[in-house]
Formats: structure tokens, sequence, C-alpha cells
């Protein structure tokens, strides 16, 4: 599904790689643990993943196609079968959750029936229930990013690749935005998340690829932070013991207790862990879409939504969705800066 195969990455007027001959691969239906220090080559694997960037050595391939020969052109239309979220949310503040999710759909002409029922679908998912009409403004972090979430599988993409996702978060949040994580591995997704806080990676049994200095250093299947993680856990001198709770999924978080939760925004968030989250009866995604669907429908070509803010045309070119009338140019020269 995703596939490394000796990649390099230096990026100009640098002289030490980001990423030194970097091999590994990554099943349908994975989640995978990018952990490894500040510095190590994280987010340019996955930049590298979204053809954000181009290796300077070896080859990518992902969802079968390679990532070098695919057009300029046609990259926007790759990257509607992955979805992206980052440390900062990155949500149109002027807009409300509804449309900031719809904003996606809108982008590649999707019906309005179709989003009147795609977009309530996925808030239920992510557990954001009844907040449609909310501005950004109006919810916690942690409600944030889960808007960021359902904007990013609302076309339900076959890879989400996350950047870290719990970075501005504390523990008690980022517990709910894993079991969402988990949620969306558990309905087909693969999943792709940079990190380096221990505590979920250790708590997940999940597979773990560590990067160090632009590296490889271990690659477990069911691995956790393990001895060698180089930064200690985030957030725990502001933060309360976490207690261990077994969500639903499965799955045991850390969560902080209530009464002695540090802010606002985290006793919300603990109200809303997995468990509660209304479950869909079927899965979130459908797994059998070919990559070429997104090429081959005519309804890409007719966008009913162009943005016009350049906010949400520089967005709309972050998440693969470009704007009507913006094709022309090559794709990275836009205005899409990296992913920090
Ligand atoms: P991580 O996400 O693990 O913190 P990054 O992939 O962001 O690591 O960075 C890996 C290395 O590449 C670091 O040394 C960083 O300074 C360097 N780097 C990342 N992006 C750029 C860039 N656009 N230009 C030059 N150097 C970069
Ligand atoms: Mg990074």
């Amino acid at each position: 599904m995703i596939r490394f195969d000796h990649i390099s990455k230096q990026y100009r007027g640098t002289n030490r790689p980001a990423l030194g001959d970097v091999s590994f691969e990554v099943q349908r239906g994975e989640f995978v643990f990018l952990v490894g220090a500040s510095g190590s080559g994280k987010s340019s694997c996955l930049r590298l993943m979204l053809k954000e960037e181009r290796p300077t050595k070896g080859k990518i391939h992902v969802l079968g196609q390679d990532l070098g020969a695919i057009s300029s052109r046609k990259v926007p239309y790759f990257r509607r079968n992955l979805g992206v979220v980052f440390q900062d949310f990155r949500l149109l503040p002027n807009k409300t959750v509804y449309q900031n999710v719809a904003f996606t759909l809108q982008v590649i002409g999707k019906s309005r029936g179709y989003i009147q029922e795609a977009v309530p679908d996925v808030l239920k998912m992510v557990g954001l229930d009844g907040k449609a009409q909310r501005m950004p403004h109006e919810l916690s972090g942690g409600e944030q990013q889960r808007v960021a979430i359902a904007r990013a599988v609302v076309n339900k993409p076959q890879i989400l690749l996350a950047d870290e996702p719990t970075g501005n978060l504390d523990p008690a949040t980022s517990a709910g935005i894993m079991a969402v994580l988990e949620r969306i591995n558990a309905g087909g997704t693969t999943v792709v998340m940079a990190t380096h806080e221990a505590h979920f990676v250790d708590q997940m049994k999940k597979r773990v690829i560590e990067l160090s200095q632009g590296q490889i250093v271990r690659d477990e299947r069911h691995g956790g932070y393990g001895v060698t993680a180089a930064i200690p856990l985030v957030k725990q001198a502001v933060a309360p013991e976490p207690e261990n709770v077994t969500l639903a999924t499965g799955v045991v978080v850390p969560v902080v207790p209530a009464a002695a939760a540090p802010s606002e925004a985290a006793v919300q968030d603990v109200a809303a862990p997995a468990a509660q989250i209304s479950a869909p009866d079927e899965p979130i995604r459908d797994n059998v879409r070919p990559i070429t669907s997104a090429l081959n429908l005519p309804e890409v070509l007719a966008v009913q939504h162009t943005p016009q803010h350049p906010a949400e045309i520089s967005l709309a070119a972050r998440l693969g969705l470009r704007a009507n009338g913006t094709d022309g140019g090559d794709f990275e020269d836009q205005n899409v800066g990296p992913v920090k």
C-alpha cells in the first residue's frame, strides 16, 4: 500500500540528508506509528508519501502507483485517496464545523444531497454530534482536531496520514483522538501517524517504525515506544497522573480523572471517548474503491465550489483538492508550505 525503496532525502541548502536509505512497506489496513525525536525525519516521510516532496534517491509507491511517475497535474487526484491531519488542525476559521467538513466534498464536486448525508455521518463518527453549527473558536482543541479528522476522512480515503495530531493536546484529550483514529483504522483505512508521544505508542501495541537522524532504527510489529525513546512523555509536568481505562475498542488508554483534569477542554474530551461515540453499523469506508475512480469520474471536473479566499485555495491544495481554474501550474510551485 505504501512502499519506500531505499529513499534518501536531502533538502536544498543542507549538508546532511533528512532521510538516508529508508526502506519499509505498509500493508493495507495497518496502523503504523512513525516515532523519533524532533528532526528525525517523520514529517519528511509523510510529505514524501503525499508527493509534497520528491525523494533525492529511491522510489516510493503509494496505492500501487510510482509517485515519481505521477505528473503534477495528476497529483491532486492522487491526493484524494489520502486524508491528512496536522498538529495545528488548520480549520477555516470563518466556517462552521459543517462547512469545514463539507468543504472537502464541495471542492471535488459532490452533490448537495450527498454532502447532506455524508457530513452528519462523519461528524457522528468522530463524536461531534450536535456541533455542526459551531464555529471553530467555540470548540475545545480536541473538538477542533475531531473536525479536522472528519474533514480528512469524509471522502473515504484509503490512507490517513496524521502528523503529530495530538501534539497540541493534553493527554486526556489525546486519548479521545487516538480512539477516533483507531475507529477509522478499524473501518479499513490504513493509518500512519507520526508522533513522539510515548504514551499511546506503548499502549496501543501497533506497529512502530522508529527513525533516528533519518534512519530506521526499529520496525516492530506490536511495539511500544521502547527503551530507545529519546523524548520524555510530554506535558506530564502539568497534567495529573492518568489512569488506564479500557475502551470499548479494547484499547487501554490513559485518561486523566475528570476532577483533576487540567482544563475544561480536557474534561469535555474525557466525556467523549470511543466508548461513547455511537458506533456506525458499517465501516466508514469501502475498502475496494480503486485509486483510478477519482480520475475517471466526470464529477471531479464539474467543480461546484471554487474556493476564492487565499486560505481556502491553499488549504484545498494541501488537501489535494485543486480549485477550479487554478490548474495549469506546477503543483509544487503553489503556496502549500511545509508540514510542521
Ligand atoms: P521530524 O518531523 O521528525 O521532526 P522533519 O522531517 O521535519 O523531522 O525534519 C528532518 C530533518 O530535515 C531536520 O533536520 C530538518 O531540519 C530538515 N528539514 C525538514 N524540512 C526541511 C526543509 N524544507 N528544508 C530544509 N531542511 C528541512
Ligand atoms: Mg515533524
